[in-house]
Formats: structure tokens, sequence, C-alpha cells
């Protein structure tokens, strides 16, 4: 989170993640991948999502949020571009049928259902090969450590969930300033929505880091012109805003390690998040509201214990965004797909709000212009 212009307050903190909007604030802490141990995300467990819903913050898209990616069963690369010169195969050898890195990804995700899947870049040609080895060395990393050759040995591979990391929901932005529906409050990069850019999709790809920079300058640029019409705001109070894990409760603290696994255990399976249900999204909603509502009612734990509690309240607010949002998009759409609404409805050509931290709520908002029409294709 960056904050511009910020002024001393008498009101003193007393615990961390306690900022009041009172100057103005970006958001800027990425989207959640709900610690599923990929590459660079498990520093984004969706911290300040919690923290703008405690503002009043509002949020959209956030039924794309489903991305899985292709990793080694051992690693926690998940750069997919190469398993575009690769033949996936069951464990007796045999080629699975359907499956492949785009457009094939839901074939493996039913097949790792079954048993393993193991891939072999054996499509890549030695030129290809070299080309791979200068471009994504890193790509390379774990297969080198276990002295696989993924170009003639195959291996076990496993998607790992990316959350809204590579979904396209987020914080709701509702000007060119990256203003989000509270005053003051600023949202760039993932921790934004970028459904304005891409839709229902985002994958791989410079779009992604082309809208951290762009939106991250709008919403510095908006923040800061916001904080100068304020103009002197010495004499402001300060508010405490946050909730879940920072107060005291019914003298149980919040346990933030049980709780993260807890929601893990509902939002990584596939047949839950990946390949979605009416009535498996309402169990599995019913299971992560009574999360909340014990998270909620617990202590504060200690200091060496906040930054997780803090981290999984994050991780379990998203996922009930994620979870009621998708309940309400009645379709398959994006990287959204739904069992029992396979195809895609243009009654849902809109997008669906959401919001809430007690009670989670969804609505449904009008394309904005012809262009979010296109975008949201
Ligand atoms: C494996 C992978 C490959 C990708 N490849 C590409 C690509 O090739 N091209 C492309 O354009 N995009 C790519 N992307 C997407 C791109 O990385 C993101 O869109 C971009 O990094 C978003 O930038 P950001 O600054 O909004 O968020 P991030 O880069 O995620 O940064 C958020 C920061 O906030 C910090 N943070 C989180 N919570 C807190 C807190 N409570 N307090 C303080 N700090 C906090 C985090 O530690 C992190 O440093 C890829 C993403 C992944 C996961």
């Amino acid at each position: 989170m960056n904050r511009v212009n910020p002024e001393t307050s008498d009101d003193k903190p007393t615990k961390s993640c306690r900022e009041a909007v009172e100057f103005a604030v970006v958001i800027a802490t990425g989207g959640c991948a709900f610690l599923s141990k990929t590459l660079g995300s498990n520093v984004l467990t969706g911290d300040g999502y919690l923290l703008a819903a405690e503002a009043g913050a509002e949020f959209t898209s956030m039924e794309f949020s489903n991305a899985y990616a292709i990793s080694p069963a051992f690693g926690s690369v998940t750069k997919t571009l190469f398993y575009s010169w690769a033949s996936f195969t069951d464990e007796q050898g045999s080629v699975i049928p359907g499956a492949s890195s785009k457009g094939g990804r839901s074939v493996i995700a039913r097949a790792l259902r079954k048993g393993p899947v193991y891939a072999q870049l054996d499509q890549a040609d030695a030129e290809t090969q070299r080309h791979m080895r200068v471009s994504q060395p890193n790509f390379f990393l774990p297969f080198d450590r276990t002295g696989i050759d993924p170009f003639t040995q195959r291996f076990p591979i496993t998607l790992r969930l990316e959350g809204t990391v590579r979904g396209t929901g987020g914080l709701r932005i509702i000007d060119d300033s990256c203003a989000t529906t509270v005053p003051g409050l600023y949202a760039a990069g993932d921790a934004a929505t970028r459904e304005l850019i891409c839709g229902g999709f985002t994958g791989g790809g410079s779009h992604n880091a082309a809208w951290a920079m762009s939106s991250g300058y709008w919403a510095g640029q908006g923040a800061a012109e916001f904080a100068r019409q304020l103009g002197n705001t010495s004499g402001r109070q300060s508010f405490r805003r946050g909730t879940v894990g920072l107060r005291s409760g019914n003298g149980r603290p919040l346990q933030g390690g049980a709780l993260a696994r807890s929601v893990q255990d509902e939002v990584f399976p596939y047949e839950l998040n990946y390949f979605r249900e009416a009535g498996r999204l309402g169990e599995s909603l019913g299971r992560l509201d009574a999360l909340w509502s014990d998270a909620s009612a617990a202590d504060a734990p200690d200091d060496q214990e906040l930054l997780r509690a803090r981290e999984a309240a994050a991780m379990l607010a998203t996922a009930r965004w994620m979870y009621r949002s998708a309940l309400a998009r009645q379709e398959s759409r994006g990287m959204h797909r739904r069992d029992d609404y396979p195809e895609q409805d243009d009654r849902y050509l809109h997008f669906v709000t959401t919001g809430g931290l007690d009670d989670v709520w969804t609505s449904a908002r009008p394309l904005a212009s012809k262009q979010y029409a296109e975008a949201a294709e």
C-alpha cells in the first residue's frame, strides 16, 4: 500500500493495518494466489483487498479468479508457455486426448482428478530448445535441480491456483484516475480489476505488466491530486478501520495457519473452483461463511502471528467474494466455467460487482460503454 501525503495524527495506533483513508491511499498489493506456492505469488494473499473492503470498497469480476497454471509437481514455476511443445501422458504412458497448455487445460485438470499426469517437452527441436534455455532460464531450475531433462524425460505435473493474480477481478475502479468507490482510495496493478483491458481472461503476457505500470501512474497521479485538493490536513482525525484479527473478541486468538489451510481446502480443489456448479459452490460458501463468523469473533493474535492471521483473513474474504460472484454468473465465460451452465449466455453480458465483509453481496452492473463490452468478450 502506498500512502500519499501522510500526516501524523493524534490517534495513536496500537496495531498495524488500521490506516484510515483520510489522505489518499493507493492499494498496490497485487492479487490473491492463496499461498499456493506459485512462482513469485506467495506474498499475494489479498491483504489490500481486505483493507479496502474494510474502508467500504467494492470489487468487480471476482468470478474471473480461478486461473490454474501448469507446473512441475515438484516445483513452483508456473510459466506455461513452454508446455505448448509438450505431450501429456497418464500413469501408463498413454497420451491424454485433448490435453494441452492452451485450450486443453481443463482436460489436464480432469485427468489429475483420476491420477498423475506427466508432461514431456518432446515437440521442441534442438534450435527451439536452445532458445527456450536462453529466453526463460528460470523455467529449467526445478529440472536442473532434480536432474530431469524435460525434453527427453517425462515428469509429473500439477495445476497450481494463481487466483486473481492471473485472473481479472479486483477492486472496482470508477474513473480514469483509478479511484475506487471510496473517496481517496485508489487501486493499481493486479489489486485493481483488469476487466477493462481483458474481460474475463488474462493468461500471461505483456498486458498485465502494462496495466500495472499504467494504472500505477494514473492512480498515483489521482491520489496526489486528491491529497493536494484536501490541502492542509493537520488536525484531521484518523479512524481505525481494521476489523478481523485486529480487535478484541471471544478470547480465542485468530489462528492464521489453520485458517489459511481451511480456505485452501475450499479454493484449491478443481471440482470446486476450476469446474464450478451451484450446489458445490453453495456448500463451499456455507463453510467459508462459517469460517468468517469464527474469524471475525476471534481475538487479535499476538504481534508475531498478526501478519499470518491477516493474510488468512484476506484469503477468506477473497474466496467469499469469488464464489458469491461465481454463483451470480450463471454461464461459462472467460476463465469462469460452470458445469451447470456450460455455454456463454448473452443475458450475462454485464459485470458482477461484489463487496461486504459479514454479509457478502453481489449485483449486476451494465457495461459502461461499447469499448468495455468488447473487452468483456
Ligand atoms: C508466473 C507469472 C508470470 C507472469 N508473466 C507475465 C508476463 O510475462 N508478462 C506480464 O505482463 N505479466 C506477467 N505476469 C503478471 C504480472 O507479474 C503482474 O500483472 C504484475 O506483477 C502486477 O504488478 P503489481 O505491482 O500490481 O503486483 P505485484 O507484482 O504482485 O506486487 C504486489 C506487491 O505487494 C506486496 N504486498 C502484498 N501484500 C502486502 C502487504 N500487506 N503489505 C505490504 N506489501 C504487500 C507484495 O509483496 C508484492 O511485492 C505474470 C505473473 C505470474 C504469476
